[in-house]
């Protein structure tokens, strides 16, 4: 497979300029965490028109065969812009991978072309009310019968499962074995529109639902709904958790509240500097993770820290704008400041929980370091 050859300003100048026409053509206006939030098909469908969804897939596909480096430009442009890219982020980013990874080729021919024309969405089925951080306590089973298997349980904060087409749900297939607490776990590709699938939409501090409650009453699907081994679901949620969190969606959310506290003029720019000072380095070490996931690998300690540090720095943005730049909270503000100042204070909780919390990314790095 040879990557596509494109110098990366120039890729960088095109993608700002398909960004500024939808802008100005008022396709969206910028959000802070629009890649979590701004669910909007027709946009992500203009995203796929110009081959920027699954960049670095074979072509067979309707990949690009793009370098990481390449995805890493366009989807740094799409947050810096708070473009709405929800729709299309979750198979982008890491379902898509893994059916590259785990996929038969079957099931690559089947959802692949459909994700890389911005056509079918997908949602992640790892949380449960009682399983967030410890993921491997999920009590959904997936049992034979039905000529493939048959799913109960309930998965939560399942973000746009109220409008995915399908989900990928961690599912227990063997039943809880205390001292291997890891084994017994497989994935399932679930077409949500199937019996059996209820999904109820919940409502976020902002009034917004971008999640949803997903409950599984004798769900049947077939077996070619496994995605990878039977029993191997735990070794594939931790290699898809390694795209989740180097991305730089975690330190690039609030980039569009930067901006707009930048472009007020009335900030000390050794404030701004300091600031842009540490979102270079956090791009330094996300674009090393991105190079190791172009060799193959999972680097889920960079990905760790990425992520860690990143929800730490979009949280100084917040602090800093409303310690230097204070204004009452209006989400429907004119002030396009204040409008993103508040944004990002009401999805201020969200940012050190969605992914993987703060103290389990801290563990997993602490734990490598020592075991070296
Ligand atoms: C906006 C948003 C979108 C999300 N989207 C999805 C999605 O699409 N799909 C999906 O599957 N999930 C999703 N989630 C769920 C997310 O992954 C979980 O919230 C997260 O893993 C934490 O789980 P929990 O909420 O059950 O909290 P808990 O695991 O109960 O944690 C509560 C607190 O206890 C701490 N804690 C827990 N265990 C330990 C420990 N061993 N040591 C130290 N501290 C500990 C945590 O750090 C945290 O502060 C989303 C969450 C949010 C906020």
């Amino acid at each position: 497979m040879s990557p596509t050859a494109s110098s990366p300003s120039t890729l960088r100048a095109e993608v700002r300029s398909f960004l500024a026409d939808a802008r100005d053509g008022a396709a969206f206006v910028p959000r802070c965490d629009a890649w979590m939030s701004c669910f909007d098909p027709d946009f992500s469908r203009s995203v796929a028109e110009r081959g920027w969804i699954g960049m670095t897939w074979p072509r067979e596909y309707g990949g690009g065969e793009h370098s990481e480096r390449d995805r890493l430009i366009v989807v740094e442009e799409l947050l810096a812009a708070g473009a709405p890219v929800a729709a299309h982020w979750f198979a982008d980013r890491q379902i898509g991978p893994s059916l590259l990874r785990n996929g038969t080729p079957e099931q690559r021919a089947r959802y692949l072309p459909q994700v890389t024309a911005g056509t079918w969405f997908f949602a992640i089925g790892m949380s449960e009310p009682d399983s967030g951080s410890d993921l491997a306590s999920i009590r959904t089973t997936a049992r034979r019968g039905g000529g493939g298997w048959v799913v109960n349980g309930t998965k939560v904060w399942t973000s746009h499962a109220h409008r995915a087409h399908f989900m990928l749900a961690l599912v227990r297939t063997s039943p809880l074995d205390p001292q291997r607490r890891h084994a017994g776990m497989s994935q399932l590709l679930i077409d949500l529109t199937i019996p059996g699938v209820n999904i109820r939409p919940i409502t976020t501090l902002d009034g917004q639902q971008h999640f949803s409650e997903v409950v599984l009453t004798d769900v049947e699907v077939g077996d070619d709904a496994l995605l990878g081994a039977e029993g191997r679901g735990w070794q594939q949620v931790t290699a898809e958790l390694a795209n989740e969190r180097s991305g730089p969606e975690r330190y690039l959310s609030n980039l569009p509240l930067l901006a707009a506290l930048a472009a007020r003029g009335d900030v000390p720019t050794a404030a701004l500097g300091e600031l842009v000072a540490e979102l270079e380095s956090l791009r330094a070490l996300s674009a090393t993770v991105a190079d190791a996931l172009g060799r193959g690998e999972s680097p889920s300690v960079a990905a760790a820290l990425v992520k860690d540090l990143g929800s730490r720095f979009e949280r100084k943005v917040v602090d800093t704008a409303r310690r230097l730049a204070p204004t009452a909270l209006d989400a429907d503000s004119p002030d396009e400041y204040t409008r993103l100042l508040t944004e990002a204070v009401l999805h201020g909780p969200d940012v050190t929980l969605r992914g993987g919390t703060s103290e389990i990314l801290r563990g997993i790095v602490g734990r490598e370091l020592t075991r070296q």
